[in-house]
């Protein structure tokens, strides 16, 4: 007998490929371990403005190798409100909605927080195409937007060589620099500048110089949008200009934007949706919630959503004061030292890129 008769499932906030593959196999598990299935249509404004449609297999099907989400996705502030709130557990009621998977980011899992904390369980699925949730090494989308990514640098690179010009390209990941980073080590890039890591703005200019010398034709620099210049310019545009100036080398700047977001998810991301979707249902029925799926070391598990949040903020220096009260002195430690193991993985690649363009 199942724990609850019936569920919802949404995706919330931005898209990532793969959330279709995660909507599908909380569908199907849900229905194969003999609940229902709703679908909360737009996140939760779905939830607010009665937007339920019922789920079957068939409504799941022909949706694992597509891009987006069939159940469309927003951001949705009333959530944030009481009455907005109050709004959305009066359609959970309605509908005898009685858990919530939701697959998002962290904005969506403090809206799964506030869920649970009315009484509607709730568990959320890491699905954002920055890999900026730090409790989890990974977030469904993170390699269909870095191949996306990756296939149009290597476009550029080419046309790069045959012109002896610089590309800089500007990729998404708002505090999170992994997509630039990733993709500069993966297409071979003079440099990556994000936002974990001083940039040595002078050094880089003065390298393209010395590789031009050198015989090297063309150059890539990859630059995430969360770089700014002190006068709050977004940096890739900048740079680009000085490194023209300064260099001899002819530059162009290309920001790619929302383009990687979009796309058929990777067997990466199809896998790791289906496995994380299938295990938010399997905890959902063994009584937990309030947790956020995770992949570490390799292994599909679980976190309680506060902690995660909070070592997120940790992380980020983000903490507000309180914050980490809530936390007994072990959980405060491994925070620390989750935050000093991402820096370390994020230093080390960032190393490699210099290391291995010249
Ligand atoms: P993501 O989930 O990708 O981080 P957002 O930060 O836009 O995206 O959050 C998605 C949605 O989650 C928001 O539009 C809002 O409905 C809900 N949400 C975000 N922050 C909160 C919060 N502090 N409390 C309740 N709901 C929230």
């Amino acid at each position: 007998m199942a724990k609850f008769r019936k569920i919802g499932v949404l995706a919330s906030g931005g898209d990532a490929p793969g959330m279709n593959a995660a909507l599908r196999a909380i569908t199907r598990k849900a229905l194969d371990e003999g609940m229902e299935v709703v679908g909360i249509i737009g996140g939760y404004s779905g939830l607010i403005n009665d937007n339920i449609i019922t789920l079957t297999p068939r409504s799941v099907s022909n949706i694992i190798s597509r891009g987006g989400t069939f159940m469309y996705s927003d951001r949705c502030d009333e959530f944030k409100t009481e009455a907005g709130m109050q709004k959305a557990i009066a359609t959970c009621k309605k509908h005898g909605i009685e858990a919530i998977v939701a697959c998002g980011g962290d904005g969506t899992f403090r809206g799964a927080t506030d869920l649970t904390n009315r009484g509607i369980p709730t568990v959320g699925v890491p699905c954002t195409i920055d890999n900026d949730i730090t409790a989890t090494d990974y977030t469904i989308g993170f390699d269909s937007a870095m191949n996306t990514a990756l296939k149009m640098i290597d476009c550029l690179r080419d046309t790069c060589e045959s012109h002896a010009r610089c590309n800089v390209v500007e990729v998404m990941g708002r505090d999170c620099g992994q997509i630039a980073l990733f993709t500069a080590l993966a297409s071979g890039a003079a440099a990556a500048v994000i936002p974990e890591m001083p940039f040595d703005e002078a050094g880089t200019i003065e390298r393209i110089k010395a590789m031009k010398a050198d015989g090297k034709r063309g150059f890539l620099v990859i630059v995430s949008e969360g770089v700014f210049t002190e006068d709050g310019k977004k940096y890739g545009e900048v740079l680009a200009k000085k490194i023209d100036a300064e260099t001899g080398v002819e530059t162009k700047f290309a920001r790619f934007a929302h383009v990687v977001r979009g796309g058929d998810p990777t067997l990466r991301d199809r896998m790791t949706a289906t496995q994380m979707g299938v295990r938010a249902v399997e905890l959902l029925l063994e009584g937990k919630s309030n947790i956020v799926i995770c992949e570490i070391d390799g292994k599909i598990t679980d976190l309680d959503i506060n902690y995660a949040l909070i070592a997120d903020r940790n992380y980020k220096n983000k903490l507000k004061p309180g914050d980490l009260d809530k936390f007994t002195a072990e959980q405060v430690a491994a925070m620390k030292a989750l935050a000093a193991q991402r820096h370390e993985e994020i230093e080390a690649i960032y190393k490699m890129v210099y290391e291995t363009s010249k």
